[in-house]
């Protein structure tokens, strides 16, 4: 796990910004849907952002925002690798 302000090892897959890892910086609906009542900060998790407001993606594998992420030419994928569980992913943009 990075520590906060840890810059991520490429650039925003969609601005070219560099990443830092950013404390609740993604709104997770999954999360979200587990807490009842709202309210809580347990709908958001950790993981890097960019100047823009860009944020890593997620793992679909282990669902770590501790990744590195490009888009394809035409940006309708992103190719995803996982520092947490290594594995590498192609997820829809
Ligand atoms: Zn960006
Ligand atoms: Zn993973």
């Amino acid at each position: 796990m990075p520590r906060l302000g840890d810059i991520s090892t490429r650039p925003c897959a969609d601005c070219g910004e560099s990443m830092y890892w950013t404390e609740a910086a993604v709104r997770h609906p999954d999360l979200l849907a587990r807490t009842s009542g709202g309210g809580s900060d347990a709908a958001f998790v950790d993981a890097y952002r960019c100047a823009n407001g860009h944020t890593s993606k997620e793992c679909p594998l282990c669902g770590s925002y501790d990744t590195a992420a490009w888009a394809d030419s035409e940006a309708r994928h992103y190719h995803v690798i996982c520092a947490a569980c290594g594995n590498d992913s192609v997820v829809q943009a």
